[in-house]
């Protein structure tokens, strides 16, 4: 049987736990591993990422540049198929939509008493940098998932970073991705190596301020590593998603969606939860006889994850449910259940939630328009998907009339008197005298 059942009641704590553990574990191991790597790219600049692209990625990049050219582009747009130029261009217009309405608009100023005004000014982060896998497959849905927020945002210089296939050449859909959204800094570099690129910069790639993308452990732990000197955006590492359904749900689509992200690799996660025996038998049937239809790559990594961070969770009700996908806080969650939107207040955790058997992950992952580049490892407990907001940051901005002024200044040297603060206090004091003749 591909898919192990278990029953959530009948679990030991530690069992629960490592049911809903995933593959965290291999990311601090990893750390360990890209280091090295990190310091050589540090040190050595394009040389060393040019070693490793060679080592792991297997591309001999010797007489070729870093930085992808025009003329690249430009093939890459003549060679790629009528249908997928017409599906990426369909899908970037989904995704400018979704987020543009997530674009701030200008300074808003609150009125906090009479004569006090205070409000945000936001302005987009100066460089990111954004990392587009490709090492178990070419993401240009990726791309354009972390371009087009860029971009409304408003940031200046945007570099991309992808692994070259083993011929050197950047895969060209997502070279013509990047066109479609309007980035045209390009550059061959996968995992830790591409991040160290980006923290430090090369004689080919400007340092950025701000690190975005999903991407396997290597990439993860490189960002955690380099955290002191970018900011590693959100943490999405594999991928990892919860179907919940009920006795309505039809098993053939809810075996098929169970799937989806387990595709991804082996280091993926994907259960499926219900309160439907019937159901969980059904889907586990139909399972068998789907695996063989997968292609053998994808089937081998849909068995790794079965046999690993995967599976079927029994649960009482719906309200049983609920409370294990908030302790697991998936990044991608379906309800395929009676009312899906029901449940949608009572769930605390989730990267994303798709309601009803229309929205599989896959529509999700491309083309319906909000990011599907989300937290995993459980921080969808704290942060969101890439959004405009990841490439923007707000100063605040007050100010203070005359008639507002007398009052604010009296409580506020009260409060520094009492923290002791001297000058914080005597600046209003001397302001005082002043305005006393
Ligand atoms: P990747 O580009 O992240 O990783 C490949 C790179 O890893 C290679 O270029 C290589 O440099 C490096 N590497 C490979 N083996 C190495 C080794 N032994 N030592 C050091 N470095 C090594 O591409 P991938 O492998 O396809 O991973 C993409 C990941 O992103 C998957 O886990 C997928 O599930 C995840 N993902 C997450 C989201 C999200 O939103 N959270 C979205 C899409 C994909």
């Amino acid at each position: 049987m591909i898919l192990q059942k278990y029953t959530w009641k009948d679990l030991s704590d530690e069992r629960k736990e490592a049911l809903l553990d995933r593959s965290e574990t291999d990311i601090r191991n990893a750390m360990e591993k890209v280091a090295p790597i990190i310091e050589d790219v540090r040190t050595r600049g394009d040389a060393a990422l040019k070693e490793y692209t060679l080592k792991f990625d297997g591309a001999d990049l010797a007489g070729m540049p870093v930085r992808v050219s025009d003329a690249e582009f430009d093939r890459a747009e003549a060679s790629l198929d009528g249908k997928v130029k017409e599906a990426l261009e369909y899908a970037i217009e989904n995704v400018r939509r979704f987020h543009m309405s997530q674009k701030p608009k200008g300074i808003e100023m609150v009125e906090i008493r009479p004569g006090i005004l205070a409000g945000e000014a936001s302005r987009p982060i100066e460089s990111a940098g954004l990392y587009v896998p490709r090492g178990r497959g070419s993401f240009p849905s990726m791309l354009y998932m972390l371009a087009v927020p860029a971009v409304i945002a408003g940031v200046e210089h945007i570099a991309i970073v992808t692994p070259p296939g083993p011929d050197g050449t950047v895969d060209p859909a997502c070279l013509y991705a990047a066109r479609l959204c309007g980035v045209s800094n390009v550059y061959r570099g996968g995992g830790a190596q591409a991040i160290a690129a980006l923290a430090y910069g090369t004689e080919s790639i400007p340092p950025c301020q701000k690190v975005v993308g999903p991407g396997s452990m290597y990439v993860t732990a490189a960002k955690r590593l380099l955290a002191q000197i970018i900011d590693p955006g959100l943490p999405a590492g594999p991928s990892e998603s919860i179907v919940v359904a009920d006795e309505t749900a039809d098993p053939e689509l809810v075996c098929a969606d169970l799937f989806i992200e387990a595709e991804h690799g082996s280091d993926s996660s994907a259960l499926l939860i219900t309160d439907s025996s019937r159901l969980a038998d059904e889907v586990s049937a139909y399972a068998e006889e789907y695996l063989l239809r997968i292609p053998e790559e994808r089937r081998g990594y849909i068995r790794d994850v079965f046999s690993g961070y995967g599976g079927i969770i029994l649960v009482d009700d719906m309200q049983q449910a609920i409370e294990v996908v908030n302790l697991f806080a998936p990044e991608h969650l379906q309800l395929q259940t009676a009312s899906p939107l029901d449940l949608v207040a009572k769930i605390r955790n989730a990267g994303e939630i798709l309601l009803g058997s229309k929205v599989p992950f896959s529509v999700a992952n491309y083309a319906v328009g909000a990011n599907a580049v989300l937290p995993t490892g459980g921080k969808a407990k704290t942060w969101s998907a890439v959004s405009v907001r990841d490439f923007i940051h707000y100063s605040s901005v007050v100010q203070v009339g005359d008639g507002a002024y007398k009052e604010l200044a009296e409580h506020t040297t009260a409060l520094a008197d009492y923290e002791g603060f001297f000058t914080h206090a005597e600046a209003l004091r001397i302001r005082q005298k002043r305005s006393n003749g």
